[in-house]
C-alpha cells in the first residue's frame, strides 16, 4: 500500500529553513519562517507564559480529558480578546483547536458539512496553507485581487470587483490583521465596505486572525473584524495564540462560529464538537489553560500585554529603519510601504531571480515570492539587507 504514495511537494518555507541552516556564512540573514525573533535571533518564552506555566504545574490536580470543545474558560477568554464588545454571546459557538491551522481546518470542514458546494475565496496572495487545506478537502477555490504591487498597498477596487462574483453561501477568507504574506491591510472603512458587500451577496466571511497585537495593538488589530461581526448574520473566525503568546508548539487555537440566531447555536456547537471528535477527539489543553490564566489574571495580563507591546514596537522600529536605509540608498520613498505595512511580514516585490541573487550573493533568505519576516532583522542586519536589495536591483 505505502508504495503507492507519491512524493508530496515540499513545503517551501521549511525547505528554505533547511537551506539556511546549511549555509556556512556568518553574516547570513534568515527572513523566512514566520516566527517572532528578538534582536539576538531568539524566540523566548514570554514572561507571563512562564509564570502561568509554573502556576499550572503547582495547581493542576488532574489531566483527565476536557470536553470535546476544550475548556470553556479558554473559549470565553479568547473570544472576548478577539471580539471585544462585538462578541455576540448568545450566537457564538466555540471549539478549541490545535493552533490556528486546526481552527482553519475545522472551520473549512464545517463549511463543507453545511454547504458542500460552497466556493472558498482567498486573497491573492495568501498564506499557502489556506488553498492547500481547502483543496485537500475537495473544496472549490477562487481568488480575489488583494495586493497592489505598484503601491505596496491593498488593491481595494480590484478586491471589490472580484468579490462581486461571490455567490450566496460562498465563504470568503479574510486576514484579521497583519496580512500574510503582504503586510498590507484593510482600513476599518474598507472592512465596512467588505461587510456590506458580503451581506448583500449572502456569503459568509471566515476571518483568520493569527497576529492580533502584532500590528497596531490588541484592540486596533481586531477593529475591522469587530465591525464586520456587528454587521453580518453569520461568520467564522479562526484565532491563533501561537504568535501573540509565543506558544507556537503548544498548538493553541480557537474556532468561533457566529450563528444567525440563538436558535441555531446548539446545532452549530454540536457540529463543531463532533468534527473535533472525528479528527482528534479532545483539543490540546496546556496552551489553552495558560492563555486563559493569563487573560483572566490582572497581573499576568498586564505583563503579557506589555511584553507584546515590546514585540510590536520592535517590529515597527525595524520597519522604519529598513525604509529609511532604503530611502538613503535609492534617494526616493519607493520602499516607504515597508514602514506602512503591519505585522511580521512584508512582500518586498522582488522577482524570483532577485530573491535568488540575494540568497546566493548576500546570504539573505526570504520566501520565493519575496515575503520577508521583518522580525528576522536587527539593527546590524538592516543595512546589510538594504545593500542586498539595492545590489539585486529590486
Ligand atoms: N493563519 C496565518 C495567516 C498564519 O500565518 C498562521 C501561522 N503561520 C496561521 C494561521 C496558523 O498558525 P498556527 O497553526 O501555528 O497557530
Amino acid at each position: 500500500m505505502l508504495t503507492a504514495l507519491t512524493p508530496q511537494a515540499p513545503d517551501k518555507i521549511l525547505a528554505l529553513m533547511a537551506a539556511y541552516r546549511e549555509d556556512p556564512r556568518d553574516d547570513k540573514i534568515d527572513l523566512g519562517v514566520g516566527v517572532y525573533k528578538d534582536a539576538s535571533g531568539n524566540t523566548p518564552v514570554m514572561r507571563a507564559v512562564k509564570a502561568a506555566e509554573r502556576r499550572l504545574v503547582e495547581e493542576q490536580t488532574t489531566k483527565v480529558y476536557t470536553g470535546l470543545a476544550g475548556d470553556p474558560a479558554f473559549a470565553e477568554a479568547l473570544s472576548k480578546l478577539v471580539l471585544g464588545e462585538a462578541r455576540p454571546a448568545d450566537r457564538l459557538a466555540c471549539v478549541a483547536t490545535p493552533g490556528g491551522t486546526g481552527a482553519i481546518r475545522q472551520g473549512l470542514e464545517l463549511v463543507r458539512m453545511a454547504a458542500p458546494g460552497a466556493t472558498v475565496w482567498l486573497s491573492d496572495p495568501t498564506w499557502p496553507n489556506h488553498p492547500a487545506i481547502a483543496k485537500y478537502l475537495g473544496m472549490k477555490v477562487r481568488t480575489y485581487r488583494y495586493f497592489d504591487a505598484e503601491t505596496g498597498g491593498v488593491d481595494f477596487d480590484g478586491m471589490r470587483e472580484d468579490l462581486d462574483a461571490v455567490a450566496a453561501g460562498d465563504v470568503v477568507i479574510l486576514h484579521g490583521c497583519c496580512h500574510n504574506p503582504t503586510g498590507a491591510n484593510l482600513t476599518v472603512n474598507q472592512w465596512d465596505g467588505v461587510a456590506d458587500l458580503l451581506v448583500a451577496k449572502g456569503s459568509v466571511p471566515f476571518v483568520d486572525i493569527a497576529y492580533q497585537g502584532f500590528g497596531d495593538g490588541l484592540d486596533k488589530d481586531a477593529a475591522g473584524l469587530r465591525h464586520l461581526v456587528a454587521k453580518v448574520p453569520e461568520a467564522l473566525i479562526a484565532a491563533s495564540c501561537s504568535k501573540n503568546f509565543g506558544i507556537y508548539r503548544e498548538r493553541t487555537g480557537l474556532l468561533m462560529a457566529i450563528a444567525p440566531s440563538a436558535a441555531d447555536l446548539k446545532v452549530t456547537q454540536g457540529a463543531m464538537a463532533s468534527l473535533n471528535r472525528l479528527n482528534f477527539s479532545f483539543p490540546p489543553d496546556h496552551g489553552a489553560r495558560v492563555v486563559s490564566m493569563i487573560l483572566t489574571d490582572d497581573g499576568l495580563r498586564e505583563d503579557w500585554a506589555a511584553e507584546l507591546e515590546e514585540v510590536r514596537n520592535s517590529m515597527l522600529g525595524l520597519r522604519e529603519q529598513l525604509a529609511a536605509a532604503l530611502r538613503d540608498r535609492v534617494g526616493s520613498d519607493r520602499f516607504g510601504f515597508l514602514a506602512a505595512h503591519r505585522g511580521m511580514f512584508s512582500l518586498l516585490g522582488a522577482t524570483p531571480d532577485q530573491v535568488e541573487v540575494m540568497r546566493r550573493d548576500h546570504g539573505v533568505y526570504m520566501v520565493g515570492d519575496s515575503r520577508m519576516n521583518i522580525a528576522g532583522l536587527n539593527a546590524t542586519t538592516v543595512p546589510l539587507l538594504a545593500d542586498a536589495i539595492v545590489a539585486a536591483g529590486v
